[in-house]
């Protein structure tokens, strides 16, 4: 009676506030998140009619009864393009959504009935859901606001590798005929910076990840503005210090630097101040499968440029990101995308594997008491699993479209159930190819693991 009695008071309360539940996805290009909000949203909104969410309790249990979408509160922000994904998808032959570029938003009013003791159904509530899309580049920056400009600069020339040092060649050619102290016009240096810009985009294109600054790769509505005009300046260290500082402000060392501190403080910290520190719970998407299928100077590179951008996350009292905005996510999902392309055998050692890349800051957030979960999942499923004959033994396979539209039958190959050792990629051929999405039906799209990560994201308020 007792237990029953707070139960109805815990309900009561629960509806008497206005529930509202900010919820941000990211992940680097390609990760997957435009197709992963708008697989969520489409969900949602067939949630109660034929959208399989089994792995949702209050779906299960038929107490979310839908989703409408509501305008978003936040009119500065672009508004996350769901209709025009829903074109794409539903077009002949079906298209992978446009990728969202920045950050974009949407409301949406989800209504469930409450639950009861002994499994009656209690009075109908709604949870407000802000859904938030934001390149996960954005977060590749966070380290920059520990640098000054030198430290910047010498960090930045440092960590290139030799094939990523080749894109840098043609930009640092130019910067090489100039030098800290003269003085140079704008239309040069912007030149010059475009020239930085386009190395990076084509580190990118190649399928390097750690790549900062962020923003010059996804400028947003910054394109072209003079903030992103600037570059890591090579040749000079510590000990030309005291010499560079003493230069005047027309020179280009103190240029550089007086553009990256606005960088700092009108780019980086505006981001996290006015946006990130808002997010309830957040969910980081990783490209895991195309990272094995670039092989190992691209994985590695994935790994780094994920433990930066987890650092983001990293809630220990002394973290940088503590001391500077003190955010409140209280719940983390950290996702494998794209698990179609394998068979579902091989889905256990996606989840594992990601989640030994991402080994440390998982470590550092359980120690930061922020529950943090591993899935692998799709967005929108692309792919059927058959079993085809090999040699009289049964096998694993895939049947979907390639992007092309020709028909496949084919078993990618396994997935390592931890970081891949030197002889692995020796041993073991990767070809995960590209799958066009399925064709389009009335019906919710259909999705692996969706409702899992759904429940771990806002079950727990749908109750
Ligand atoms: P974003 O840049 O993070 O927004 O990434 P997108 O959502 O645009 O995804 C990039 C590409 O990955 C898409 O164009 C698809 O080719 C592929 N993709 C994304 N999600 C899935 C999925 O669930 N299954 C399959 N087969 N491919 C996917």
């Amino acid at each position: 009676m007792r237990r029953q009695l707070t139960h109805e008071v815990q309900n009561l309360i629960d509806r008497g506030r206005d529930r509202q539940l900010r919820l941000a996805v990211t992940g680097l290009s390609r990760a997957g998140k435009t197709a992963f909000l708008t697989s969520l949203v489409n969900q949602l909104r067939h949630a109660g009619i034929d959208a399989r969410l089994d792995l949702l309790k209050s779906a299960r249990d038929e107490r979310l009864l839908g989703a409408q979408r509501v305008s978003q509160p936040d009119l500065g922000i672009p508004r996350f393009p769901y209709d025009e994904a829903m074109t794409s998808l539903g077009s002949t032959p079906p298209r992978w959504p446009e990728p969202t570029r920045g950050i974009s938003e949407l409301r949406l009013q989800l209504r469930y009935k409450t639950r009861r003791v002994r499994g009656l159904l209690g009075d109908t509530a709604t949870l407000t859901l802000d859904l938030i899309d934001y390149p996960g580049e954005w977060l590749l920056d966070l380290p920059l606001l520990e640098h000054d400009f030198l430290s910047w600069s010498a960090a930045q020339l440092a960590s290139m590798g030799p094939e990523r040092r080749q894109y840098a060649e043609t930009w640092q050619k130019s910067v090489a005929e100039h030098s800290a102290d003269e003085t140079v016009d704008e239309s040069r240096l912007a030149e010059l910076a475009e020239r930085y810009a386009v190395s990076l985009r084509q580190a990118r294109e190649a399928g390097f990840s750690h790549l900062q600054p962020g923003r010059f790769l996804l400028p947003g509505d910054l394109q072209g503005a003079p903030v992103l005009q600037f570059f890591p300046l090579p040749g000079v260290g510590e000990s030309d210090r005291q010499r560079l500082e003493s230069l005047p402000a027309s020179s280009l060392y103190q240029t550089l630097k007086t553009r990256f501190r606005f960088y700092q403080q009108h780019v980086v910290k505006p981001f996290y101040r006015d946006y990130f520190r808002r997010f309830d719970r957040q969910i980081v998407l990783v490209d895991v499968l195309g990272a094995l299928n670039a092989g190992p100077e691209r994985f590695e590179d994935l790994s780094r440029a994920l433990a930066t951008l987890m650092r983001s996350f990293d809630y220990g009292k002394r973290s940088l990101l503590n001391r500077l905005f003190s955010p409140r996510i209280d719940r983390l999902a950290i996702a494998a995308t794209k698990a179609d392309h394998v068979t579902p055998d091989q889905h256990a050692n996606l989840v594992t594997l990601l989640e030994s890349l991402l080994a440390d800051p998982i470590k550092d957030l359980r120690y930061a008491d922020v529950p943090v979960r591993a899935f692998s999942l799709a967005s929108i499923r692309a792919t059927e699993p058959r079993e085809v004959d090999n040699d009289g033994k049964r096998q694993p396979a895939l049947r979907g479209h390639g992007l092309d539209g020709e028909p496949l039958l084919v078993y990618p190959g396994d997935v390592p159930a931890k970081l891949p050792e030197p002889t692995f990629w020796q041993r073991q051929g990767f070809a995960f190819t590209g799958f066009r999405p399925p064709p389009s039906t009335a019906a919710a799209l259909p999705h692996i693991r969706m409702d899992a990560a759904m429940e771990w994201l806002i079950g727990d308020k749908l109750r």
